[in-house]
Order: C-alpha cells, then structure tokens, then sequence
C-alpha cells in the first residue's frame, strides 16, 4: 500500500512488483508444482532467451553467483589457472575464480564507461602473453545497468584465445553496440536478487551460445546424477537449480521489463537535470555506444568544488532515510585480494576505479519510487551540498 508518511524510508533499490507474477505462482501452486524446476522454469529460461535475441540457450540458476560459478567451470577453469576480471564490481563477480583454486586479475575501469578499459585489458593481455600465460577467462562486469565497450574488448579476447564471461547481472534490458548486455560473453549471467531490475526474490540466469554448455549447466547445476535409474554420480555437482515458483515470478516481472527501463532511466534523467548541474556533481557517463538501464542512478561529487565529500553526502541522506550508498569499492583494494596484480586504465596514473570509489554515490533508483520519494531525494541532495557550501564559505 502506498504511504503518505513524508519521513518514510526511501530504498536504494528494492523489489517492485506490478501483480504480472500473481498468476504464474497461483498456477504453481494450484498445480502443486512447488518443487525445484517444472513449467515456469522452462518458461522463465524460454523467455528470457526471447528477450535477448536468437540463438541463446539458458539455464535459471538459484543466484547470479551461482551462474557465475557454474559459467567459470564451464570454460574450464581449473587451479592455478589465472582468470581477467574487472575491478570495480561486487564480490560475487569475483569470488568463484578463488573458489575454483584460480587466481583474479583485476582490471581497471575506464573513464567513459566506468568499466573494464580496454587499454588495461590489452596491457594484461601483452605482459601475461610475454610471461607465457593465457589467461582461462575474462569476466567482464556490466556495471550499474550499462555494457562495456565489446567492440574493443572482444577482438583483445578473441586475438589472445581468452573466453569472455559476461557478468550482466545488474544489465537486464541494457544493450552496448545496438545488441542486448548477456549476448557478449561466451557466457553470460544475471541475477534476479531482490535489489535487481528484475527479483524472483533469489535467483540467477547463466545463458550460453553454445547448446551443449547449457545442457552441462543444467546436469551440474542438479547433483550432476548420470542418467540412470539409480543414483550414478562421476562428478561433483552443485545443487544450483531456481524453484519452480520464483520462476513463475520471474516470468511476471520480465513482462514489464521495458517499463522498468524506461522508469529506472527517467529517474536517473530528472537527477540529471537537477543535481547534475550542481558543480562538482557529475553522472555516471552513457557512451553514444551505449543504451544503459540505469539500473542504479550513479554520480561523483568532486569535493573540490562541490564543496561536500561524498561522506558528508550520504550522512546528509541517511538523516532523512533516504538510502544511498557508495559506489562498489573495487576489489584489488580488498582485503580478500589482497597481493593480488591489477593493470590500471593508465599506468603513469592512480587507478580510474580508485577515484570512482573515493567520489561515488549510488542514489535511490527504484522503478517502483513515486515521483514525490524522488523530489524528496533531489531536495535533500540539493541541501546537503548548498548547505555544506554555505558553512564553508561562512567559515572562510
Ligand atoms: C548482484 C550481483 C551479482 C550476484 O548475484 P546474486 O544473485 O546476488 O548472487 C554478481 N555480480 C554483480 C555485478 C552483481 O551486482
């Protein structure tokens, strides 16, 4: 139910549904087909290969991480091998190369894109070749509902025998080079947790081009069982497979995904033209290449002239409920990858990603946010840095 309380909390992204799913989990459950896998799997996998174009095969997964996991064993990453991964990303992108006994390098952002700069990848590619290693994999992260620059990245890829996996998983709906973000990667994944464009409340997606690579994600992603008429396992397997009824709900929310978009982009549009033209205050760049989704609104508040660090912002917005959050902070800076080598955008330079930490701010972006939430968020925004602006200048 819709609230009038002007103080109430406003979520940076949270699960907006639209009642499409209503029907596909009541067939579900008037067909008692609560079970893993079932009709609305198949459907969900049909469908969102239809979405994305032809020539796609899919396996729904019971997390984006999940298909991931399964998308580097499918390439065949083993231990010790090295696998090329973007830097500024969530963990979960990252976390399966070190799962598999494999080693991340990281790569760094550009600035037009915010992702994987192909100049860094091409670096990679040059000294790992000069130290006779082929990398088994690049993942490359869709980040914030945007592609990444794939008419550079994918001839590095290709000239280098690296396979590319698309982690699409906050890209649903986006397109890079007039073709659907999930058809770059070899393999691709998304997810469908609860804070994504779409939710199945958990869930994940690993499409392939290949037929077969989909048909081997299904039998890993369900115990790996050899077909027999009793239990013949020859593979450790994984129990990754989504339920029959978060699929019904994910059919439901793909039906409104163009609305989605155009909400999630509107949103990021009426930010721009408010607190974008705030000095200091900049948005995430949408290269003409590119059609993002705006899946999270995204800008950078220089505090030079903004007059307001990024800190100071989020404190601001946290005392109003509003929640906002920093940008990823990338993960050659982590602790978990700690030693871990990374090739930066420019080497004579501190890293892109490094500064898109230091400066980022992810604002409410909901596609279920009412006009007056965003007014609500564009005010106390346009306070916080006003206001910091004016003690400033009155301290001075
Ligand atoms: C959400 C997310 C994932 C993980 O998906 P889950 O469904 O939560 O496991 C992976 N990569 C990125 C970039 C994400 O944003």
């Amino acid at each position: 139910m819709p609230t009038t309380d002007p103080h109430a909390p406003i979520l940076l992204s949270p699960p907006h549904l639209t009642g499409e799913e209503r029907a596909f989990v009541d067939e579900a459950f008037r067909t008692n087909w609560i079970a893993p896998l079932g009709p609305n799997v198949d459907g969900f996998e049909r469908e969102m290969c239809g979405a994305l174009g032809t020539g796609l095969h899919a396996c729904a997964t019971c997390s984006g991480t999940a298909a991931i996991h399964l998308g580097l064993i499918l390439l065949g990453v083993q231990p010790g091998d090295l696998v090329l991964c973007s830097s500024f990303t969530f963990v979960a992108s990252a976390n399966p190369i070190r799962q598999l006994g494999a080693e991340p390098v990281f790569i760094d952002s550009e600035p037009e894109s915010w992702n994987m700069s192909p100049a860094a990848l091409e670096r990679a590619l040059t000294t790992l070749a000069r130290e006779g290693r082929t990398p088994r994999a690049c993942i490359t992260v869709d980040l914030y509902g945007q592609g990444c620059d794939y008419a550079a990245i994918a001839p590095l890829c290709a000239r280098h025998g690296v396979p590319i996996l698309e982690d699409a998983a906050e890209a649903l709906g986006a397109h890079a080079h007039g073709l659907p973000c999930g058809t770059f990667g070899d393999i691709a994944a998304f997810s469908f947790n609860g804070n994504k464009i779409i939710t199945t409340s958990g869930g994940g997606m690993l499409v392939a081009r290949s037929a077969a690579h989909a048909e081997r994600a299904r039998f890993l992603a369900t115990q790996a069982r050899e077909p027999a008429p009793h239990y013949e396992h020859a593979t450790a397997g994984f129990n990754y497979r989504l339920s029959n009824l978060c699929a019904g709900v994910g059919r439901g929310q793909l039906r409104t995904l163009a609305a989605r978009v155009a909400r999630r982009r509107a949103i990021f549009a009426q930010y721009d033209a408010t607190i974008g033209r705030l000095p200091g205050v900049t948005g995430m760049p949408e290269p003409s290449w590119s059609r993002s989704t705006r899946w999270l609104s995204a800008f950078t508040v220089d505090p030079r002239t903004a007059g307001c660090t990024r800190d100071q912002l989020l404190a601001a917005l946290a005392t109003e409920r509003i929640e906002a959050r920093p940008t990823w902070k990338p993960m050659h800076a982590q602790p978990l990858f700690a030693g871990t080598r990374m090739f930066a955008h420019d080497p004579a330079r501190p890293p892109v990603c490094e500064q898109l930490f230091a400066e980022g701010i992810c604002l409410p972006s909901g596609s279920g946010m009412r006009d007056a939430e965003l007014a609500r968020v564009i005010d106390c925004t346009h306070r916080a840095l006003a206001g910091t602006r004016t003690r400033t200048h009155a301290t001075a």
